[in-house]
């Protein structure tokens, strides 16, 4: 087992920069407004050959009445149960709060092995920030700063020592699992989903719009099988976001789209197949990674016998492309269905990595071909010769032809969806490639 490693903390104490500096990376969304990382995120580090694992937490604020905070600080309060070490950051240029106090306490009463960090040590001088945090009555407040990078391999040298290595061989993490994005509009339910999945309340879900801002990555057993869930934050047009925040969540619905191998696009049955919806599917497809859509809310339909056909061939009619993808439709609070979501998954998973034996491309081909012959092109024959698969992720098929750039769209549609058939590629994108043999 990788030891893990919990930053808790204050909101603003800079937990985030910490973060994002030790992944090199921009995961956590840190911006000056408190209280933004509000759920936790998940790293591996490697220092000096010994594996880390980090979690971010949210911001820690103890004695808080709102629904809000609290439901922050049982994410913290986990967090501490579960890590086998924990960081500690206090804000040297605030010097110590009465938060931090509280905090200090609970690290006392866990006792679990902890660092103090003081952080925004940005420079020599301000090193003797650490000394007015002795009064919290923890020991030895390490200086640090998270923006500019002092001191942090100090710091990582520290949790190496405390955490005294007993183990040798470190496990490799095998990144070739399903990497499962979960993407929508802000309250389409994505958060409910990934909870009824995880059947743990390890995301915060609240009523408040926008809640789910962060994303969080968790790794889930299904059945021997390794899914890392990506969880995101809606996506809203661009043109009309003002703030920061928001901008960020959109890139970062952008960054897990790339990230995922499949994506569940979830729809709010209520709502319906809207434009917003209609280019997150897109961004899904062009990026080439299996998507499934996701009917949530089921339960609030009244249903007749037809509701759902109905319901999948309206959306079918608006949107062309979605006749290749499957659809599901399911209610993540009554759990209806739910289970048909990992399974379904996986199977496009299985499609999307495999590559189509070349043999049996070639004699599909044929078949395809004989049963509809090509459209002459200026009185020429249009042939083509062979047929591989050149990647998968996305899925590019690649036809040798005498006249590669002459082939009718009609022609290049029946070649696709015949393959598609013949090899049952439903939840795939793919894409022919006509090259000249
Ligand atoms: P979190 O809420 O604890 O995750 O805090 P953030 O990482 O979001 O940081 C809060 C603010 O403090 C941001 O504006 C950061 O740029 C700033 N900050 C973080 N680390 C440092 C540091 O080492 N020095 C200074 N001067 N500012 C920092
Ligand atoms: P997110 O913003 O996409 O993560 O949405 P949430 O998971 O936070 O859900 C938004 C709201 O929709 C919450 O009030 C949920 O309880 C509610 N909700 C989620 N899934 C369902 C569902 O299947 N049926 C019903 N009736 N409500 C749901």
């Amino acid at each position: 087992m990788i030891p893990l490693v919990a930053i808790i903390g204050r909101p603003n104490v800079g937990k985030s920069t910490f973060f994002n500096r030790l992944l090199n990376q921009r995961e956590a969304i840190v911006d000056s407004q408190e209280g933004i990382t509000r759920d936790r995120n998940y790293g591996l580090i490697n220092w000096c050959g010994h594996s880390l694992r980090i979690i971010d937490t949210g911001g820690f604020i103890p004695k808080s009445k709102n629904q809000f905070n609290q439901a922050v600080r049982y994410q913290a309060n986990e967090a501490i149960s579960e890590s086998d070490l924990i960081l500690f950051m206090v804000d040297g240029k605030d010097g110590p709060t009465s938060t931090d106090k509280d905090i200090a306490q609970l690290i006392r009463k866990s006792s679990k092995p902890y660092l103090l960090a003081v952080n925004k040590c940005d420079s020599y001088k301000s090193e003797s920030l650490i000394h007015q945090f002795h009064e919290i009555g923890l020991s030895s407040p390490i200086p640090l700063s998270a923006l500019n990078g002092r001191l942090t391999g100090n710091l990582l040298d520290r949790i190496i020592l405390l955490l005294d290595f007993p183990i040798k061989n470190f496990a490799r993490i095998d990144y070739s699992n399903l990497k499962l994005a979960i993407v929508g509009m802000p309250n389409v339910g994505k958060s409910t989903l990934t909870n009824a999945l995880l059947k743990k309340e390890r995301m915060i879900v609240t009523p408040i719009a926008g809640t789910t801002r962060d994303s969080v990555d968790v790794d889930i057993k299904y059945y021997g099988k390794d899914i890392t869930l990506v969880d995101t934050a809606g996506m809203r047009k661009l043109a009309k976001i003002k703030d920061n925040i928001e901008y960020y969540s959109i890139l970062r619905t952008k960054n897990a789209i790339d990230r995922s191998n499949v994506v569940l696009v979830i729809i709010d049955a209520e709502k319906g197949f809207g434009k917003q919806d209609k280019r997150i599917v897109d961004e899904v497809i062009s990026k080439g990674k299996g998507l499934i859509l996701v009917v949530n809310k089921w339960d609030l339909i009244n249903k007749s016998n037809n509701t759902m056909k109905n319901y999948q061939q309206t959306i079918q009619s608006h949107f062309k492309s979605i006749l290749n993808y499957p659809m599901l439709f399911i209610s993540a609070l009554t759990k209806q269905r739910i289970h048909k979501v990992l399974d379904l998954s996986w199977e496009v998973y299985e499609k999307g990595k495999n590559m189509l034996p070349t043999n049996a491309l070639n004699k599909a081909l044929k078949d395809i071909i004989s049963r509809n012959t090509p459209p002459l092109i200026k009185g020429k024959t249009l042939d083509v010769k062979y047929v591989s698969q050149v990647s998968c992720e996305p899925t590019v098929i690649a036809l040798y032809t005498n006249k590669p750039k002459s082939i009718n769209i009609s022609y290049q549609r029946y070649l696709e969806n015949s393959i598609r058939k013949y090899f049952d590629l439903t939840g795939i994108p793919i894409r022919l490639s006509f090259r000249k043999k």
